[in-house]
């Protein structure tokens, strides 16, 4: 049904009748008022291939990723999005930072990498508190991995602290284009109670887009519900969506766009 009505709304042209390059172009061109389209389409490649997919997306999370990166090698280099790179800290379960890695593409359009392992001894961490400062961690980060103009996203099993802060379950630095998101706190153990990967994931992805949050700019918000809610305990975490509401979205997007 998507098909039918995508390639009626083209072209009011029967379903599977093939969307052709040049038919598509001259298809859309009673939409826009004095545009003057090339002859060669080229440009709307992208288009293009919206529609060609539409019938074959399903409701699968996996069939989107993969028209996302199908619509991602179409755009034109200028146009490029950012790189973000997940940087385990000690090794973390590849397929853990694989599914987060595709969960924060889907809702960045960032181009996502899982970088090899930054080591870490526990000579590092302070040896009363047994954490690690996080200025440690971003200063490691950004000597081995930084560089590139990308964003940076560490992922460590180590505590966090900061000064003036007991822990912290994250952080991010904005101009340095450096987060990093500690899973010490995140796991149902640290709280006495049996192990769930799927919290310990739903927790981890919330707190991962709250950083990704403030890398672009956002500040926290009131709403408990929203991403960038600030969490000071695993409940308001639990309490939060992975996602930004409705204003923090219209910001992160006029941000990433500016
Ligand atoms: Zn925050
Ligand atoms: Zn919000």
């Amino acid at each position: 049904m998507p098909k039918g009505f995508a390639c009626g709304f083209f072209g009011r042209v029967k379903s599977r009748e093939a969307l052709c390059r040049l038919a598509l172009a001259q298809r859309v061109g009673h939409l826009f008022v004095r545009v003057d389209f090339a002859r060669e389409p080229r440009e709307f490649g992208l288009v293009e291939t919206v529609a060609r997919n539409l019938g074959q997306v399903g409701s699968d999370a996996d069939d989107h990723s993969g028209a996302v990166s199908r619509l991602r090698r179409k755009k034109p280099p200028q146009e490029m999005e950012m790189q973000l790179r997940i940087v385990p800290v000690n090794g973390i379960d590849p397929a853990f930072l694989s599914r987060l890695g595709l969960c924060l593409a889907e809702r960045f359009l960032y181009d996502v990498v899982v970088e090899r392992s930054l080591s870490l001894s526990r000579s590092c961490l302070n040896s009363t508190r047994k954490q690690l400062f996080l200025p440690t961690l971003t200063t490691r980060l950004l000597r081995e991995y930084g560089g590139d103009g990308g964003l940076l996203l560490g992922i460590t099993d180590f505590d966090l602290y900061k000064t003036s802060q007991r822990f912290v379950f994250g952080d991010a630095d904005e101009h340095r284009r450096v987060a990093a998101v500690s899973l010490h706190r995140l796991r149902n153990d640290f709280y006495g109670e049996a192990s769930d990967e799927n919290a310990l994931f739903q927790r981890t992805l919330k707190e991962c887009v709250h950083e990704l949050g403030h890398a672009l700019g956002l500040k926290h918000c009131y709403n408990a519900r929203c991403a960038m809610h600030y969490s000071n305990s695993i409940f308001e975490t639990d309490n939060k969506m992975p996602h930004f509401c409705e204003v923090c979205e219209k910001r992160s997007r006029a941000r990433s766009e500016g």
